[in-house]
This record gives C-alpha cells, structure tokens and sequence, in this order.
C-alpha cells in the first residue's frame, strides 16, 4: 500500500511538478500574452492616435477643400455681383447716353423753334411796320379825300369830280349833300338813305345842280 501510496506520490510528485511547471508556462504564458495585450494595446493607440491624426488630416484637408469651395462659391457671386453691376453701370450709361441724345434733340428742336419764332416775329414785326405804313397812308388819303369832300369838289361814293353833262353831273339830295348822277342813283337803288348824312332818300329828291362851278 505505501509503495503503492509512494508510487503514487511519486507519481504525484512529477505530476505536481508538472504542475507547477505547467502553471509557470501558464503564467509565462500569460505573462507574455499579457506583455503582447499591452504592445497591442500600445501600438493600437499609437495606431489610434495615428488615425486620429490622420483623420485630423482628413478634417483639415476637407476644412481646406470646404474653404476652398467656400471661397471659390465666394469668387463666383463676387464676379457674378460685379458682371450683373457691370451689366446695371453699362445699361445706366446707356440710358444717361440716351438720354443726353434726347435732351441735346430737344433742346436742338427748341433752338430751331426759337430762331424760327425769332424769324416769324421779325416778319410779323415787318408785316405790321408795313400795314402801320400803309394805314398811315390810308388815313392820309381818307384825310385827304373827307378834306375834298367836304369841299364838295369830288363825289363821295366813287372818289371821281363830276361835270356838267355827263351821266356823271353834279346832283344833290334832299339833306343837300351833293353826288355824280349815276352814284347816287345806283346807291339809292339799293339803299334808300343818303351815302353820307344816312338821311332817308329816295331818288324823287335829286336835283340838278347848275351854279356850282366846276
Ligand atoms: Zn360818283
Ligand atoms: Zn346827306
């Protein structure tokens, strides 16, 4: 039985040995996986921090991008503000050109107007001149022809002197103004009153007139 039992034991002996050692590997083992865990865990967080970095980069590089996007969408509406102003400066110079084209029209058309006013007045201005002229002289005449009159030596209705025998011989009307025959005759034919006075008259009332002389 004890040998038995020593046998075991010594069969336990190296098997606890074995054991031990297998606990040491285990532990060395594990020590090692542990010694790998941590390189692992090292290089993950240097990788880690490497991608963090990395990504970091990847930011700046779309930050970048995005800016430069950003500044290029910018560059746009600025050159598309400063065409639409260009386009606006151009169509308002435009519009000022035409109007100034406009202005300078009218006001060439008011000049024309003005001189041909200016003309028209300075003819009318002669026109009237003229006519004052000739009224003048028209009441010279009528000046003259009443002062004839009124000396009864021409007839009054056509300006002539009358004689003693022809149809044209002096005549005179009731109101006494005197006339050539055929005058008054043809005046009282269509207006019964004396040329002169307007005194109702009719040719009944013409006389013959012998001793005024001719
Ligand atoms: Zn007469
Ligand atoms: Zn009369």
């Amino acid at each position: 039985m004890d040998n038995s039992n020593k046998n075991t034991d010594i069969e336990i002996i190296p098997k606890s040995s074995e054991a031990s050692d297998a606990k040491a590997d285990e532990v060395e083992c594990c020590k090692a996986i542990l010694m790998k865990a941590n390189q692992l865990q090292y290089q993950l967080n240097k990788l880690s921090s490497k991608i963090d970095g990395l990504q970091l980069v990847d930011q700046s590089g779309f930050i970048e991008e995005s800016l430069q996007n950003f500044t290029r969408d910018l560059d746009n509406q600025v050159a598309s503000i400063k065409a639409i102003q260009n386009m606006q400066a151009e169509e308002f110079e435009q519009k000022l050109l035409e109007k100034d084209r406009m202005r300078l029209e009218l006001l060439d058309a008011l000049n024309k107007q003005e001189q041909s006013h200016l003309q028209e007045t300075e003819s009318l201005k002669k026109q009237l001149e003229a006519s004052d002229k000739r009224c003048l002289e028209l009441e010279h005449q009528v000046e003259s022809h009443k002062s004839t009159i009124e000396h009864n030596t021409i007839c009054s209705i056509c300006f002539d002197q009358w004689n003693s025998s022809t149809e044209h011989r002096l005549v005179s009307l009731g109101c006494g103004h005197l006339f050539g025959d055929n005058c008054i005759r043809d005046c009282l034919r269509r207006v019964p009153e004396c040329p002169q006075c307007r005194a109702r008259a009719d040719q009944g009332q013409i006389r013959y007139i012998y001793g005024r002389p001719l």
